[in-house]
Formats: C-alpha cells, structure tokens, sequence
C-alpha cells in the first residue's frame, strides 16, 4: 500500500503500531523505558499530526520519531524505510522537508541559561575538568560555555543530552549557530542509541547566511576565531572544546566547526588573514589524527604559512615555550640576514675591481642578494 509521508505523519493507528500500544490517550505504559507509571500521553496536534510525549523518559515526537527509537533507525529517512518494512508501506514524501526555525531569541535564552546552570554547578565544573581540561572561569565566560543536563530539542529529535553548549560566533562577536557536544556521567552511557551523534547543531542556533534562501543548522567557521593572534603562535586543532582547552592554558587557538575534515580554503585564508607568526597543528597521535596533521601543514604551506606540529598526546608547551621556540627561529632568520648584509658589500667591493668578463655574473650575484634581503623585511 502507497502511503503520503504527511497522512502516516495524521494516522494514529500507524502511531500506535510503532509504538505497540493498543490505546492513545494519557497514562499509556511507555515502550522506551521501564515503566510502571503509564508516563505515555498519546494525542493529536493542532495540525492533524499524531504525537507522543513521555513524561518518564522525557522523549517524543511523531510517528518518526517513534520509530527511529522502535526500530533503532539512524534518523528520519532510515526510520521511514524501517516504517515500510515493519508495516508493509510505501511511503512518498508529499510535503517539504521542514525548514528550520530561525529563532535567534530563543537561542540566546538557551545559551545564557545553559551558562549560567554551569556557572552554578559545582558537580558540571569537575564534569568539564575531568573530561576536557578547561578550569578557568574567565575562559569559560568569554566563550560563554554552558551545560546541558539531560535537556532535549523536542522540535527537532527525541534525544536527550547530557554535555556542553557551545555558543559559535563569527568575527565579528556575533552569535552564528550553536552547538552541543554530548558528555558520558559517572560511566554511564548518555546515549538512548548507539547511533546517537556525539555533538550536533541545536535548531535554534539557526540562521539565512548572506546570499543563501534556506537557512543552515550548522555553520562551517572557525571558532573561536583565529583574529588577535597577529605576529604570535597559532595552534589550530580539529575541535572546539580542544581548542578551548588550549585558549585556557594560554594559546590562541581555533578549531573548524563543521569537523576536522572540513577546512575549505577559506577558512585557510581568514587564518592567513590573522597574521600569525606560526601555526601548530595540534594532532592526536592515531591514524586520523596523523592524516588531518598531513592534511593541514600541505593546506597552510599551500598559502605560506609555516607550520609544524604539536602531539596532543604528549605535552603541549606553554606559551613561554612556543615564544621562545619562535624567537629561536627568528632569530636564526636575522643572523642569515645579517650574513646576506656582508656578502652584499663584498659583492660590491669586488665589483669596483672586477675584470669586464666576471662583472656580469657578479652583479647578477648582487641582484639576487638584494632581492633575498628584501624578502626577508618583508616576510
Ligand atoms: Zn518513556
């Protein structure tokens, strides 16, 4: 039988079935967790839709919903093939994929509140020691983390998370997207499936970027941004918190945010733009930690940057020592061109007295230390 996605979405019968519940109505025993209470409200929305809501578990949803918990689906469209199997459907998709809410209020409230409840907890602060190693206040209120206690996104999945709120901004200070990075508690599994994401971009942190008709749930940029770096060290890792982490202990740092594998040119290029003296690639020491390192010193070399690599493995200098580090390599670079000085005026010197046959390729000579002198003052 051929079924539209929005009348499954208004069957209850359907609804029940995933859930394999007999009734809808309040006080149903909900499926998802051991329930001895009938904590399961099953009921019809103003738009038609059937939905479910338990108080014990704190999940809901539609009928999707339902059965991406039922049948252990990866999301929507691996939940409506697993629909069309159990049920014996074919199911087309008459309406829209649903457009994200821009809600830019919404998310501020979220954001500072989730801050605050940080600020707050004892238990969360050694929470965010324990797991990432970020201790100080002041970097905790300048990049406006916060913390999530079992807090779930109805409009947007059942999936409730335990973890961090990250506030990404853009340049400019400007809220851009947010985003939560989940967290495991006292050894227990936060995860209500295996196939549960690790992080994902709360729906309220959405926006329309310039010159796009749809607006994004995620944002690809680099936060925190790599600007004020100018003339110092950069290190660049492949995630926020790791990055940081970094900022706490110090460093200018930055992490891409849509994943370690996505540095498009330009976010090579702001990076190039902040004026860093050098850029360490902070990497873990396993396989895909070696290769995004790879990846990352051939893109930055491509626009001449120099680079090397920190293992983050091991212990990350301070940034005393990636000071000093620098400064030995400048300072290495002011005696070549020092040496470049004195072979200058020799070459000179040897031009007033050189025979008409050697003062071509002397002068050539010249020409060719000047212009290595002159990179130097302006590199
Ligand atoms: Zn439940």
């Amino acid at each position: 039988m051929s079924l539209a996605l929005s009348e499954l979405k208004r069957n209850k019968a359907y609804l029940l079935g995933v859930l394999g519940v007999d009734k809808a109505g309040q006080h149903v025993k909900c499926p998802f967790h051991d329930d001895t209470h009938g904590s399961l409200a099953i009921f019809q929305s103003e738009d038609g839709v059937w939905r479910w809501k338990c108080h014990g578990c704190d999940q809901g949803g539609s009928v999707i919903d339902a059965a991406i918990l039922a049948y252990n689906a990866k999301g929507a469209k691996d939940a409506v093939r697993a629909i069309e199997g159990n049920l014996g459907l074919k199911i087309f998709r008459d309406e829209a994929p649903a457009v994200p809410v821009i809600d830019m209020a919404r998310a501020e409230a979220a954001v500072t509140r989730a801050h605050a409840d940080l600020l707050d907890s004892f238990d969360a602060m050694a929470l965010l020691e324990e797991k990432r190693n970020i201790t100080g206040i002041e970097t905790i209120k300048r990049f406006r983390l916060g913390y999530l206690d079992n807090a779930s996104f109805p409009e947007y999945s059942s999936w409730s998370f335990t973890g961090w709120m990250l506030p990404v901004t853009d340049k400019h200070g400007r809220l851009v997207a947010v985003k939560v990075h989940s967290e495991s508690r006292h050894g227990k599994d936060w995860r209500a499936t295996k196939n549960m994401p690790k992080c994902l971009w709360a729906p309220f942190g959405t926006h329309v970027p310039p010159g796009a008709k749809k607006p994004l749930h995620g944002w690809s940029t680099l936060w925190p941004g790599p600007e004020g770096c100018e003339g110092g060290p950069l290190l660049l890792t492949g995630g926020e918190l790791k990055a940081i982490r970094l900022c706490d202990a110090g460093h200018h740092a930055t992490a891409p945010t849509a994943g370690e594998n996505k540095m498009p040119p330009h976010l090579i290029n702001r990076i190039k733009a902040a004026k860093p003296s050098e850029v360490f690639v902070v990497f873990d020491a396993d396989p895909a930690g070696e290769s995004w390192r790879d990846k990352m010193i051939k893109h930055l070399g491509q626009v001449g940057i120099p680079c090397s690599a920190i293992d983050l493995t091991g212990n990350i200098p301070s940034p005393a020592d990636l000071d000093a580090e620098w400064k030995t390599a400048a300072t290495r670079e002011l005696q070549s061109a020092e040496e470049t000085i004195i072979e200058i005026e020799r070459t000179e010197e040897m031009l007033k007295s050189a025979p008409e046959n050697m003062a071509p390729k002397l002068a050539a000579q010249h020409a060719k230390l000047v212009r290595t002198l002159e990179a130097f003052y302006e590199g």
